[in-house]
């Protein structure tokens, strides 16, 4: 049964915009010593933008951004949705017939058009070595500038890069600052190559970062984390951090992610505000005096 203490908390929780799943998560919280965040869509609004575009050459331009459009509509992937957008800007996308559309979790998508392989993704994922020398490394100067760099390979070819830039949430720089305040060890995880990641990581003013980190390996680092740190919170707003959120002591989900993520989360930051982490451990802290 719950103590009458701990529901009155949940329930002043709840009216603060942190949703507790569960008398044993608000009692969780005040134990934390460290806290993971994905970076795309938790520490950043999730809502990258298309800043620049290169091509391998000056031929084919336009037809290479609208198929890169047409396939990247099918993709949920927030950089996806900023390419398609780019592309519908300046193209017409419809009559672009795309077929056997995949996506590869953590690198990109795959398509066929006009029976040639269209592959849209990071550097590791199309080809370290031709994606690092495209066009002089433009991609290295990109990255420094924080942005994500997103390759398209036709059949054996670079055919064009995209950079984009997603902006940090308007708390995230505040509430880091605090959670170390209260000694909690940050880390940020994300896919992102290491350039853009380290550029990211110190607008956040983040104690680490891990980089190139597949859906999976989120899973092993939060334990990592978690032999480390003995009590550990994830946070996250996609499908792919599902896995860590159910890992984690305590899976703290943004109030805008997906489903699957607010299903697998202890606790739901209904206004996506990180700032409240920290008062949610305030709370927890008061709360287990009270109990105890
Ligand atoms: P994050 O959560 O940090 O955005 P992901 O694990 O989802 O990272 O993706 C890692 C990298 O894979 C991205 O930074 C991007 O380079 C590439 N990628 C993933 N999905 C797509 C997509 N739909 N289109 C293009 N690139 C993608
Ligand atoms: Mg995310």
């Amino acid at each position: 049964s719950i103590m009458p203490a701990t529901l009155a908390a949940i329930s002043n929780s709840a009216k603060k915009g942190v949703l507790f799943k569960g008398g044993v998560h608000a009692e969780n919280v005040s134990h934390v010593k460290a806290i993971a965040f994905d970076k795309t869509g938790t520490l950043t609004n999730g809502k990258p933008v298309v800043t620049d575009v290169y091509f391998q050459s000056d031929t084919d331009k336009e037809r290479i951004i609208a198929i890169a459009g047409a396939i990247e509509k099918e993709s949920t992937h927030p950089l996806a949705h900023a390419i398609t957008t780019y592309s519908l800007k300046q193209q017409e996308i419809n009559s672009i017939h795309v077929q056997e559309m995949k996506t590869i979790s953590g690198n990109g998508v795959s398509a066929y058009v006009d029976n040639q392989k269209w592959e849209i993704g990071r550097a590791a994922f199309v080809g370290e070595k031709d994606a690092l020398t495209f066009h002089d490394g433009i991609a290295s100067t990109l990255a420094n500038e924080g942005k994500t760099v997103v390759f398209v390979k036709v059949e054996d070819q670079i055919v064009a890069l995209f950079a984009l830039k997603d902006t940090l949430r308007k708390d995230t720089i505040k509430s880091i600052k605090a959670l170390k305040k209260q000694g909690i060890h940050t880390v940020m995880l994300t896919g992102d190559n290491k350039v853009t990641a380290k550029a990211i990581a110190s607008e956040t003013g983040i104690d680490q970062y891990i980089a190139e980190c597949l859906p999976e390996e989120k899973v092993n680092y939060v334990k990592e984390l978690g032999e480390r740190f003995e009590n550990v919170a994830m946070v996250g707003d996609g499908i792919n951090d599902a896995p860590a959120l159910a890992s984690a002591d305590v899976g703290i989900a943004m109030g805008e992610g997906t489903d699957v993520a607010l299903e697998t989360a202890d606790v739901v930051l209904m206004k996506n505000d990180l700032s409240k982490i920290t008062n949610a451990i305030s709370m927890s802290n008061r709360m287990n005096r009270v109990v105890k």
